[in-house]
């Protein structure tokens, strides 16, 4: 049997009729560009989250980009983040024209710091973006504490953490702005590019959508330049339908890693992920940790399994931040982690058998290392 690292088809398989009939209704409405159904899905996305405002943009990146840009950072400012995730957090960053400072991440929970984020702030800091890595909750009390303290404004990037809670509140309710991703692999994920920021600050809220729009609110008032960022309404009618299932769809994200985590509790040299207390963690990626992780890539491959390296390469080690003069004694943790760390396939439509499948194949392999 071949088992993808996500199945996007089996997913729409289950929301078929909804969303063919959804897309339909786009089309003979020609609600392309903003209109009802990206009102709709912004007031819905907004309420399931509590909070006053959602802006629909054109993808997670540019929706980091604008809460930074339009907290009012750029050139001559720091922004500290997370050394391990994907390019879209750091390049957003420098592309205010402020510099991105790295933190290294927690063991066993993959996510930003929080004990070694007060060595790196300087005069400069305006701005700390942690990363609710792989569907977990960075320790976001923490890092709030330090925001508070030391007057930084926080962003978080939930781009793979759609509902996650810590302490039963939602993370992208903590700071100044949630970022979020709809990329179609995402726990929410739209057919296309799509992303969104929450925020409960009106003024924020009111610049961030002038400037995704040309600088507009009103069609031929541009008070500012703005840039080109909208959600459209294809997207945002797809993601209208499927915000009725995430709940749903993460609870069997969440139930799928905990039968993984049970059956590789019995294979040795596995370290499985540790869900950090208080948090509801959503499994955006399940992943594991090993030695020899490139020659169970290569065997699982050969076996129909597919895996993804989430990532391969930490952020200050790629050679975009060459310039920073970054070494691997700077962040131990993602450096020792990169060379180790495995996703295994996760999807809600993955089952038990194709669990197991996996993890016999992952205990054939293992007791072949150590034969
Ligand atoms: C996917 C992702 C982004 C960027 O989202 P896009 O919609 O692909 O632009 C940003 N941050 C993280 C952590 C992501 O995983």
């Amino acid at each position: 049997m071949h088992i993808p690292l996500v199945d996007l088809k089996a997913q729409y398989q289950t929301i078929k009729p909804e969303i063919d009939a959804t897309i339909q209704d786009v089309i003979e409405e020609t609600a392309f560009i903003r209109g009802k159904y990206v009102e709709k899905f912004e007031s819905e996305y907004a309420k399931k989250y509590g909070v006053k405002h959602c802006i629909g943009v054109a993808n997670g990146t540019d929706a980091i980009f604008i809460a930074l840009k339009m907290l009012g950072i750029g050139q001559g400012d720091e922004v500290i983040t997370t050394a391990s995730s994907w390019i879209a957090t750091s390049e957003t960053i420098s592309l205010t024209g402020a510099k991105p400072v790295f933190v290294d991440i927690e063991k066993d929970y993959y996510t930003i710091d929080p004990s070694k984020i007060e060595d790196k702030i300087t005069s400069k800091t305006k701005a700390i973006l942690p990363v609710h890595l792989y569907g977990q909750p960075a320790n976001i009390t923490a890092i709030k504490k330090i925001c508070d303290e030391h007057e930084l404004f926080l962003v978080e990037d939930c781009a793979q953490a759609h509902f996650a809670e810590f302490d039963e509140k939602k993370v992208g309710t903590f700071g100044d702005a949630g970022t979020f991703s709809f990329f179609p692999g995402k726990n929410l994920g739209a057919y296309g590019d799509a992303g969104a920021i929450i925020t409960d600050d009106d003024a924020l809220a009111e610049k961030m959508r002038r400037f995704a729009n040309h600088g507009s609110l009103k069609k031929h008032d541009h008070e500012v330049e703005g840039i080109n960022s909208r959600l459209d309404g294809l997207q945002a009618a797809v993601l209208s339908v499927k915000l009725k299932y995430i709940d749903e769809w993460n609870k069997k994200r969440y139930e799928n890693a905990s039968y993984y985590t049970k059956l590789l509790n019995e294979v040795n040299g596995i370290s499985t992920p540790k869900i950090r207390k208080h948090v509801s963690h959503i499994f955006h990626q399940y992943v594991i940790r090993m030695k020899k992780r490139d020659e169970l890539v290569a065997f699982l491959r050969k076996n129909g399994i597919e895996t993804g390296i989430h990532y391969p390469v930490a952020l200050p080690f790629l050679k975009a931040y060459d310039y920073l003069g970054h070494k691997p004694v700077d962040f131990p943790v993602a450096y020792e982690y990169q060379n180790e760390i495995l996703s295994l396939p996760m999807y809600p439509e993955l089952n038990r058998q194709m669990i197991e499948q996996i993890i016999k194949l992952i205990h054939d392999f293992q007791i072949s290392q150590f034969c």
